[in-house]
C-alpha cells in the first residue's frame, strides 16, 4: 500500500482563519505524510507577509509538515510562482495534442457573452469561439501584441465521474462545464491547472479540501487525466457556518488564527475545536494533537455543515487551562502578570488563574487586584460595601486581627459579631477585598492578600460606607 499523503495548498493572500486552519488540521490528521505547498500565482495578492504568518500559524499550531518549504524564501519545490517551467511543459503537451488553445477574447468580450448567456437563462460558459482558429490566425494575432490566455479544450458529451471521501459517488457532464482558462493571459498558471499538476507531481493521493472547491474538480480531473497524470482521491469538507447559520466569515464570528494566539487561546484549545468541525469524536475530552490522530477516524467525517461556536473554543480553552502545568501557564501570562506576582504566591495565583480565567488579560487583571493597590471596585461592589455598612467593616476588621491568617477563623468570628451569614456575609468581603462580586473562592484571595492590604481594604470600607 502506497502512503497515504495530503496536503494544504494555502493561497498566501490573507491571514489563516478557522476554516483553513481546519483544512490544514484535518488533512495533517487523515494521512501519514503532509505536505505543505505554497499557492502564490496571484501575484497581486499573494503577499511573503502572509507565508510567513501562514508558516508562523501552522508552527504555533503544531501542525509540522513532512514536505514542503522550511522558511517564507520562494522555493520552487514548493512555490508555484516559482515553478512556471515545469508548468511550460504541461501546456505545451497539451498544446500540441489539441487539448488545449489559446484564446484572444477581451474581458470585455466574455463578460459580455456571459450577461448574454445570464439573459437567456443560462448558465454562463465559454462560448468556444477560439476553439477552432487555425495556428495561422493565432500567430497572426500574436504578431499583432495580443496575448493570449490558454483554454483547456473541455471534451464534448462525457460524464466526469468520481467518489468523494466524504458525499460519495459524483458525476459531471462535461456538457454544462464550458473550455477553461489554464494560463492566465501574462502567462501565470490557472488554479485549476497549476493545483491539480502539483497534486500529482507531489504524490498527494488525498486531497482534502472545502466543498466550496467540489465543482471545481471535474475540471481539475479532466485536466489530469489528459496529461496522464495520477488523479488524487477527492474529500469534501462540509462548510463551516457561524453560529448565525450563515458560511463562516468575518462578519459572523471567524478569527484569524493570530487574533486567537494574541488572545491568549492555547493551541491545543483551538485543535481539540478545529478536530470537532466536520468530524466527530465519541471522546468530549481535551486531547493532544497525537491523540486527535490516533483517534481520527475517516468514516467520522460529516456531510452536512459545521457549526463554529464560539462558546466552544472558550469551552477547549477551559479544559486547557486547567490541564496545563504551571510552567506553562507562568509563560502564558503578560510579562507585566509575573513581574507583580510574588514568588512565593506563584502557586496559589496560578490555581487561582485556572478556575477564573480564560485570557491572559484576565490573569492580569486578578494579579493587579491581588498584589497591587490598584483596586478597581465596579459599581455592584460599591453598592454591596456600602449596603453591609460601617459596622460590618468594623467587625472584619477586628475579626481579621483575631484571626489573622485563618480564614475559617475570620469568617467564624464575623459571623459572630454581625450575626450574619451565607451571602449577606460573603458577598461584601468580596466586594471590599476584591472590588467585584465575583471571582475565586473567597478563602483564596483572603490568603493570598498581603495582611496589611487586606486590612487597608477592609478599612476603607469603614469611610466609604459611611
Ligand atoms: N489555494 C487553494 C485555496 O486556498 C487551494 C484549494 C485546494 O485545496 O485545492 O483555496
Amino acid at each position: 500500500m502506497p502512503l497515504t499523503k495530503t496536503r494544504f495548498a494555502p493561497s498566501p493572500t490573507g491571514l489563516m482563519h478557522i476554516g483553513n486552519a481546519r483544512t490544514a488540521l484535518l488533512s495533517a490528521l487523515y494521512g501519514q505524510r503532509f505536505l505543505l505547498r505554497i499557492e502564490d500565482t496571484d501575484a497581486e495578492r499573494s503577499r511573503p507577509e502572509f507565508v510567513a504568518a501562514l508558516l508562523e500559524d501552522l508552527r504555533w499550531l503544531g501542525l509540522s509538515w513532512d514536505e514542503g518549504p522550511r522558511s517564507e524564501e520562494p522555493d520552487p519545490a514548493w512555490f508555484q510562482s516559482q515553478r512556471g517551467a515545469i508548468y511550460q511543459r504541461y501546456y505545451a503537451q497539451l498544446e500540441q495534442e489539441g487539448l488545449a488553445y489559446p484564446c484572444f477574447c477581451s474581458p470585455q468580450e466574455l463578460e459580455i457573452s456571459r450577461r448574454q448567456q445570464l439573459r437567456a437563462g443560462q448558465p454562463p460558459r465559454y462560448s468556444g469561439k477560439c476553439a477552432q482558429l487555425s495556428a495561422e490566425e493565432a500567430q497572426r494575432r500574436r504578431a499583432q501584441g495580443l496575448r493570449p490566455t490558454l483554454r483547456f479544450r473541455v471534451p464534448k458529451g462525457a460524464l466526469v465521474r468520481f467518489e468523494d471521501g466524504i458525499r460519495g459517488p459524483q458525476s459531471f457532464a462535461t456538457d454544462a462545464i464550458g473550455d477553461f482558462v489554464i494560463r492566465r493571459a501574462d502567462g501565470s498558471a490557472a488554479f485549476f491547472f497549476c493545483n491539480a499538476v502539483d497534486d500529482a507531481l507531489m504524490g498527494v493521493t488525498h486531497v482534502l479540501r472545502g466543498d466550496d472547491h467540489l465543482a471545481n474538480t471535474p475540471r481539475q480531473i479532466l485536466v489530469l487525466e489528459a496529461l496522464g497524470l495520477p488523479v488524487p482521491q477527492y474529500v469534501h469538507l462540509a462548510l463551516i457556518l457561524g453560529d448565525d447559520g450563515a458560511p463562516l466569515s468575518k462578519r459572523n464570528g471567524s478569527r484569524s488564527i493570530k487574533q486567537l494566539r494574541e488572545q491568549g487561546y492555547f493551541p491545543i484549545a483551538v485543535l481539540n475545536l478545529l478536530a470537532r468541525l466536520g468530524h466527530h469524536y465519541d471522546s468530549e475530552a481535551l486531547m493532544d494533537l497525537a491523540t486527535l490522530k490516533a483517534r481520527f477516524d475517516r468514516s467520522r467525517l460529516g456531510k452536512s455543515p459545521a457549526r463554529f461556536d464560539p462558546a466552544h473554543l472558550d469551552h477547549w480553552q477551559q479544559l486547557a487551562l486547567k490541564s496545563a502545568e504551571d510552567p506553562v501557564l507562568w509563560d502564558w501570562l503578560h510579562a507585566e502578570t509575573r513581574a507583580i506576582v510574588p514568588e512565593r504566591r506563584l502557586g496559589a495565583f496560578l490555581a487561582i488563574v485556572r478556575s477564573n480565567c480564560l485570557f491572559p488579560d484576565q490573569a492580569h487583571e486578578w494579579a493587579r487586584a491581588l498584589f497591587t493597590d490598584e483596586l478597581k471596585v465596579d459599581s455592584s461592589a460599591a453598592e454591596v460595601a456600602r449596603q453591609a455598612g460601617e459596622r460590618f467593616f468594623l467587625a472584619a476588621l477586628d475579626a481579621a486581627q483575631l484571626a489573622g491568617e485563618d480564614f475559617d477563623a475570620f469568617l467564624a468570628a464575623l459571623q459572630t459579631r454581625t450575626g450574619t451569614k451565607g451571602k449577606s456575609l460573603f458577598l461584601p468581603l468580596r466586594a471590599a477585598l476584591t472590588g467585584r462580586c465575583d471571582g475565586p473562592e473567597l478563602g483564596a484571595v483572603y490568603r493570598l492578600l498581603d495582611p496589611h492590604r487586606r486590612h487597608r481594604r477592609l478599612a476603607e470600607f469603614t469611610y466609604a460606607s459611611e
